[in-house]
């Protein structure tokens, strides 16, 4: 079985057109891509490889929420750097206070509350999903099965919990359909970084939202891999005829493997 695991730090040659929509110049003006996004440290770079109508597709729909939303706790406290620092004038988020959720006595949610980053109880949730459906003969469906969620802490865990007063908790959105896109977006960079033409392409509508069987083509790995040095792995290879990604995100974590089927092979 051929396997090619991505290093964690790479220029690649050029692509040339957008890996997306497979526009070129000078119809479209094309920008360098993060194979995995720059701000959880993604240091793998695909130049002249997508277009602004698909970057603000990619931004818009999916990337900018999972980076707020899912991965804020993490990202500040792995110490990851913001790109937008300047120009919005933010904090980046290795300086930004962590934040909590306040509860109501009835368990209703009242209000973020931001503490300082020492003083916040680190805690990340790894969704483990069901396998992708094409990878196990069965039709696209409408829905997906979450085995469940695996929770990563620090040894500081429960202590600074212990010092937080009154009825609160840690938040970490989680969206199967935006979180799924994500991993799509970063397998078929991927595959397009080392495979180039050599196979079908399978993901780029479900990037674009023009596809809807998401989790036809992108769910969970078989994982029973301990945490790495590296902060992602992100590695190709074969099964059943199709080229598959597996994607662990905060591997350096021990967070459980996703996966997405990026093609067929020609
Ligand atoms: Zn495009």
């Amino acid at each position: 079985m051929s396997m090619i695991r991505l290093p964690e730090a790479k220029r690649y040659p050029p692509a040339g057109y957008c890996i997306y929509c497979k526009r070129t110049p000078p119809e479209v003006t094309l920008s360098l891509e993060h194979i995995i996004p720059l701000a959880i440290n993604g240091h793998l770079l695909l130049p002249a490889a997508s277009c602004e109508i698909c970057a603000k597709i990619i931004n818009e729909q999916f990337e900018r929420g999972f980076l707020r939303d899912s991965v804020i706790d993490v990202r500040a406290h792995l110490k990851m750097r913001s790109r937008s620092k300047r120009r919005n004038k933010e904090l980046p988020p290795s300086e930004r206070p962590g934040r909590i959720a306040r509860f109501s006595d009835t368990g209703a949610f009242l209000e973020w509350e931001q503490i300082s980053r020492e003083d916040h109880p680190f805690a990340y949730v790894g969704v483990t999903l069901e396998a992708p459906t094409i990878l196990m003969n069965k039709p696209a469906k409408n829905h997906i099965t979450v085995y469940g969620g695996e929770l990563y802490f620090d040894k500081t865990y429960y202590e600074k919990t212990m010092k937080i007063k009154g009825r609160s908790g840690l938040v970490q959105n989680f969206s199967p359909d935006q979180l799924c896109r994500e991993i799509a977006k970063i397998a078929h960079g991927a595959a397009i970084a080392e495979l180039g033409t050599t196979f079908e392409p399978f993901l780029p509508p479900i990037i674009l939202g023009q596809s809807s069987e998401i989790f036809h083509l992108v769910g969970g790995a078989i994982n029973t891999e301990k945490p790495t040095a590296e902060t992602h792995s992100l590695s190709l290879t074969v099964m059943g005829g199709f080229w598959v990604a597996i994607v662990r995100l905060f591997a350096v974590l021990g967070a459980p493997a996703l996966m997405a089927v990026v093609g067929r092979k020609r």
